[in-house]
């Protein structure tokens, strides 16, 4: 770890935990959110959860799980580079998938579409709920008991009608405050690395092509420097090396300008941050390239026919597991039957989120194949 600089977050003045606890003998408030992390059952499922690829189409591609570590990986350099708490943009790293549905995408939008009378489900909504109460592994609370500054950082955005009955962490978007810098490039480090992840995904499955993402300016001008400088590598090399560039264009650009941005406006203290507009950002030109990648995504690998038959199959099972679970609790392991006493809906969204992708393939199965029944 760096020098920290002053308008850095600190665990010794943290906001605190909603319950008190005494400090660890080892570790400081941030990297003990960090471990309490890594030790939920939420965590240990993200292996087995989507990004874009199905966890069973292929070994290779990036799950929930290798996408969170990317994203803190990233999160760290960052923040190492711009002065920053390095544990606390990897608590929030690890933390932020948390409450993705199976199925990626597609599950989240039909389990919001589910719960439309209900609530609505929204998955980074449900990443603070996991934290805050769904992990119930502790004696003295539900939930992790996290500090504020991670659950602060998990929670990206968020209705104004949410917001109000989220308390602590939902007041900043009552009062149009800034989150800390660390919860701000987190944000941006998840965004680097799904963008260029899902290139490397995408070209190893075959649904987009180089010569297809030789239309993005950003993938085109590492391109260009890769086969300039090395004109006989053989592809896979080749991807890997303009990936990596694209990954360093987008990191040098995002703390160039942020250092700028600190630069301009001064802050002396976290408190200031929080009243300043958001200081993390790309450069203009960046913004710009980086949009287009994001565009070029969005038509070509999210809504490939081929994506779009994984998430079609995915929308049916998760429907088709809503309207069994409401229409019949007793279809539900225990918990969640007591829990339906309360909250039918609410008790279905979590059990299904929760699920991962094998798992809901398998539950599904159960309840509507009259062969296995178990
Ligand atoms: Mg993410």
């Amino acid at each position: 770890m760096n020098t920290l600089a002053p308008y850095a977050a600190h665990p010794e003045h943290s906001l605190g935990r909603v319950v008190t606890e005494p400090p660890s003998a080892t570790r400081n408030a941030f990297q003990r959110d960090r471990d309490r992390i890594i030790h939920s059952t939420a965590f240990r499922r993200l292996e087995y959860k989507t990004q874009v690829f199905v966890n069973h189409e292929g070994d290779l591609f990036r799950t929930r799980l290798t996408h969170s570590l990317e994203v803190a990986q990233m999160a760290r350099g960052i923040a190492r580079t711009l002065g920053l708490h390095e544990d606390l943009t990897e608590a929030i790293a690890l933390a932020h998938d948390l409450g993705h549905t199976p199925f990626g995408h597609a599950g989240q939008d039909a389990l919001n579409e589910c719960m439309r009378d209900f609530g609505g489900f929204e998955h980074n909504l449900q990443s603070l709920r996991v934290v805050e109460q769904l992990e119930l592994r502790y004696a003295e609370f539900d939930g992790l008991n996290l500090t504020f500054e991670v659950r602060e950082g998990i929670l990206k955005h968020c209705s104004i009608k949410n917001a109000k009955q989220l308390g602590d962490v939902g007041q900043r978007f009552l009062d149009k405050t800034s989150p800390s810098l660390e919860a701000q490039l987190t944000n941006y480090a998840d965004e680097i690395a799904y963008n260029n992840h899902d290139i490397d995904d995408g070209l190893r499955s075959g649904l987009i092509t180089i010569d297809q993402l030789s239309q993005v300016e950003l993938f085109a001008n590492n391109l260009a420097e890769v086969k300039a400088k090395y004109p006989k590598l053989e592809k896979r090399r080749l991807i890997h090396e303009t990936v990596r560039r694209m990954i360093n264009t987008l990191v040098v650009d995002l703390c160039t300008q942020s250092a700028h941005n600190i630069a301009q406006h001064q802050p002396r203290s976290i408190a200031d941050i929080r009243r300043l507009p958001q200081l993390i950002e790309f450069s203009q030109k960046m913004a710009a390239q980086n949009l287009k990648l994001k565009q070029f995504l969005r038509k070509n690998l999210y809504q490939h026919y081929k994506v779009n038959r994984m998430s079609a199959k995915a929308v049916r099972i998760v429907r088709e597991l809503f309207t069994a679970f409401y229409d019949n609790p007793s279809l539900m392991p225990n918990e969640f039957q007591v829990y339906a006493t309360t909250d039918k809906a609410r008790a279905v969204a979590d059990y299904i989120a929760g699920m991962t992708d094998r798992y809901a393939i398998r539950e599904h199965r159960k309840l509507f194949t009259v062969e296995e029944y178990l």
